[in-house]
Parts: structure tokens; sequence; C-alpha cells
């Protein structure tokens, strides 16, 4: 099956070849890298289900080091937040996964809820941070409008079949004067020109690839500005690095690291090391289109 722009739905323009069985194409109306063969829902929700397990939330001692890893991340993310709001508020994280974000907001005085497709990892982020968590969608959000102070989505976007329609139950979700936070992977980030079609985001789970000019055109036209746009910064461990080369590559970063682990203590492999990996973190806020007056 061969699709159009996710966004403006224009016929696929220019052919960009194969990454990681992904078939890259370029809009030739709106500029959008995106895959022109994405998976059927029920190939998504096998490639879902099996993910997280891959990343062996299983075993409580490997679960405990990629939580306190994520921690890491977001109690930086969370600061970050604070730069534009500060607690107490309601939080939203959509796609909340196994809870981290949730953790490190709840643990900050803001008041968060959070909403994860896979019921396994929902389960396990409400046990984890006390925190209530649905397990659905945005469209089974249940909540009045202008609800939320803050809204944040971790690389949850670029899963999305219509960012422009979740964009628009974001922005009802949220207050006038609320903040909408995201990260996604940058396709016009150094990582993405080194390692061109290697790129280890380049996914069939990725159904499509933005770059900061392109997704700063998107929220304008849904009625965000964006406020600021960054690298996001990441903890990663040796050990969750390794695994995410064996899962998704690139070959040669696996070929080079694995000789190596057994060598090392096992603690050294779990020490959260920050790095910037191809990711962008922007901050928008609503605006209200100008009304002309009288009318
Ligand atoms: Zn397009």
């Amino acid at each position: 099956m061969k699709v159009a722009c996710p966004s403006c739905g224009s016929a696929p323009g220019t052919q960009l070849g194969l990454a990681n069985s992904v078939e890259l194409a370029r809009c030739s109306a709106c500029d959008l890298v995106f895959a022109r063969n994405p998976p059927s829902d029920n190939r998504l929700s096998e490639i879902y289900a099996t993910s997280y397990l891959s990343f062996g939330l299983d075993d409580s001692e490997v679960s405990r080091s990629l939580l306190t890893m994520k921690r890491r991340t977001f109690d930086l993310r969370a600061a970050q937040i604070e730069e534009f709001r500060r607690p107490p508020g309601r939080v939203l994280d959509v796609g909340c996964a196994t809870g981290a974000f949730l953790c490190s907001m709840a643990a900050r005085g803001w008041t968060v809820h959070g909403l994860e497709q896979s019921p396994a990892a929902a389960a396990y982020a409400a046990q984890i941070s006390g925190c209530p968590v649905t397990a659905g969608t945005l469209d089974d959000l249940n909540r009045a409008d202008n609800h939320y102070d803050v809204i944040h989505l971790a690389d949850v976007i670029e899963h999305l079949r219509s960012p422009r329609a979740a964009l628009r139950q974001i922005r009802r979700a949220l207050q006038p004067d609320g903040l909408l936070v995201l990260t996604t992977p940058d396709v016009g980030s150094l990582s993405a020109h080194v390692l061109r079609h290697k790129w280890p985001n380049y996914k069939p789970e990725h159904l499509f690839y933005p770059d900061r000019l392109w997704i700063t055109q998107l929220l304008a036209n849904e009625g965000f500005l964006v406020r600021k746009i960054t690298s996001a910064v990441k903890a990663l461990t040796l050990d969750f690095a390794l695994n995410y080369f064996r899962v998704y590559g690139p070959r040669f970063a696996w070929e080079l690291m694995s000789p190596l682990m057994p060598w090392l203590p096992t603690p050294v492999r779990r020490v959260p090391v920050q790095v910037s990996a191809g990711d962008m973190l922007l901050f928008a806020t609503p605006f209200e289109p100008r009304r002309v007056a009288n009318a």
C-alpha cells in the first residue's frame, strides 16, 4: 500500500530510497519526508506489543536501571519546562510509555495524568508512578476543554497517522496560556546527515520524519507559536545503547561495542550519560488568530 503525504495529503513526490525497510519519499507540496509503505494497524500493534518487552521490562533489575536512566532524562526536561511554567498545574503525558516522565513531574508538585496506547505499559506506568493512566489514545481523552497547563509528547508525533488531527485535540485540551512540549527525531540533525540511510530513527513505526522548519510550520497552521526549539538531551546507558543498536542499527556501532561489553563492570554499563542523539525538543504556546475589527 502506497500512501500520500500524512500531513497535506499530496501524492508522493521525490523517492529517497529505502532505509531499514522504510520507503522514504519527500512530499512535493509541503517538503515532509515520510514513509510510502507504512505498516497496517495490525502490524503496528504487533510492533508496539513486542517493543517494550525487547527492552527487558519483565526483568526487575533491568527495569529498575531503565527507570533510573529515563528519570535522569525527564528530571532534566522538567527543569526545562519550568523555565516556562512553574508547578502546581495539570500535566498530560501523551504516550507516557512506562511512566518515567510521570514520576519526574509528580515529584516536583505537578498533577499528572498519563495516556498510553499499550495496555501493558499503561498498567506498569500507573503502578510505578501512582498517577492515573488511561490506556488509549487522544480519542479516549475524557476531559473538559482547556483542562491542562502542560501537554507533553516524547517521541510520539512521528507515530501518528494524522499529526494535524492530534494537534487540534491537544489545542482543545490545553489552556489558552498552556504549554505544548514535544520531542521527535530531527531529520535535519547532524546525526541524520552523517548516518544517512543508516540513521537508527528510520524504522517502520515512524510514519514521517520532520525537520525543525517543517514542524514549526505545522504548529503555526494548527494555532501554536514555537517559543523555543533545541536539541533534545537524553540520558543513556551503554547497556541501553547496545540493545538499541542491536535492534535498530547502525549495525557497525553494535559490532564495535559488543566485544567490549563483557570487559566492562555492570555499574559502568549502567551509568546514565547525557547525549544529544538527533532528536529535537520544542516548546510551543497556543495563539489566537488575529480577529478582524468589528467582525
Ligand atoms: Zn505534504
